[in-house]
């Protein structure tokens, strides 16, 4: 599998999991032009251990940014701290990651609360909305700084200007007979589906800036939020999605895909 990946990326909820996972396999495969904004809550915090241990390893390659999605003060401060580092080049690839499941699983209707739905909305969705908003003049000056030429007649990529918004096979509507009474999970589906549209809704708005937005589905990972008896670990999912981020191109833009680039029905 190829990856080519460069420029600047900003990666949220990337203190553990697949947001964690995703930075390590940046930092090893990207060359030295390459810049990753690594954002957790608590960047001092225990919770933040192995995210400070990888930016030191690749010492200068790795900025880690204090952001919680759900705040839009954060978010605005988030910006602040990338904007003052980041260049002429804007940022190039932006991976909204961060997410939550609540109540834990099997998450049924009679455990779901109205608070759990709009606390899980306003992280999956409200965080990946916000991100996208904010961060949009960075991304439109790296979508308009690179030549056509550099894109090879594509003019949307992961390496020019791109949105992924990490989303999930179970929230598929059309899927959602087949794997329901497996997860039935009220609150992280519908929430994800919500995401759904509005990638669909970025792709149509900013496919004029020559932005792309897709989201990806990272298969079932082995996570705290995964569980144990994910078959897929962190490594193999994010290698795998990476191999697709570096071949999207404006075809892939308003759709959902797995981690093996297949498409998944809406
Ligand atoms: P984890 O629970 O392992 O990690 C979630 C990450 O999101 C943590 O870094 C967490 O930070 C962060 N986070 C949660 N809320 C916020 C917030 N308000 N602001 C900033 N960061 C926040 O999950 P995974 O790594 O498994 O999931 C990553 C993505 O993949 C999610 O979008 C998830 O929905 C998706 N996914 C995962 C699957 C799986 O099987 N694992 C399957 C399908 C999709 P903190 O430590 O501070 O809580």
């Amino acid at each position: 599998m190829s990856v080519k990946l460069e420029g600047n990326i900003f990666v949220t909820g990337s203190n553990r999991g697949i947001g964690l996972e995703l930075v390590k396999q940046l930092a090893g495969m990207t060359g030295g032009d390459t810049h990753i904004y690594a954002c957790c809550r608590e960047p001092e915090g225990s919770r933040a251990q192995a995210l400070r241990e990888v930016t030191t390893q690749y010492s200068g390659k790795i900025s880690i940014i204090k952001l919680d999605v759900s705040d839009e003060d954060s978010v605005s401060a988030a910006v602040q701290a990338v904007s003052k580092q980041i260049g002429d080049g804007g940022l190039n690839l932006l991976i909204n990651n961060a997410a939550i499941a609540k109540p834990t699983f099997p998450g049924t209707l009679a455990a779901t609360s109205k608070k759990h739905m709009m606390e899980v909305y306003e992280t999956n969705v409200g965080g990946p909305f916000l991100t996208a908003k904010m961060f949009l003049p960075l991304l439109q000056k790296a979508a308009g700084g690179n030549s056509a030429e550099m894109h090879k007649g594509d003019t949307m990529s992961c390496r020019r200007a791109a949105i992924i918004n990490i989303s999930t096979y179970i929230s598929s509507m059309e899927k959602c007979s087949e794997n329901f009474h497996l997860a039935q999970m009220y609150a992280y589906r519908t929430s994800k589906a919500a995401l759904n549209m509005l990638t669909c809704c970025l792709a149509e708005d900013l496919k004029t800036h020559n932005i792309l937005v897709t989201a990806i589905h990272p298969g079932w990972v082995r996570t705290e939020l995964g569980g144990s008896k994910a078959p897929l670990t962190s490594q193999e999912s994010v290698l795998s999605m990476l191999s697709v981020m570096s071949s999207l191109s404006n075809k892939d833009s308003g759709m959902l895909l797995d981690w093996q680039g297949t498409t998944i029905p809406w």
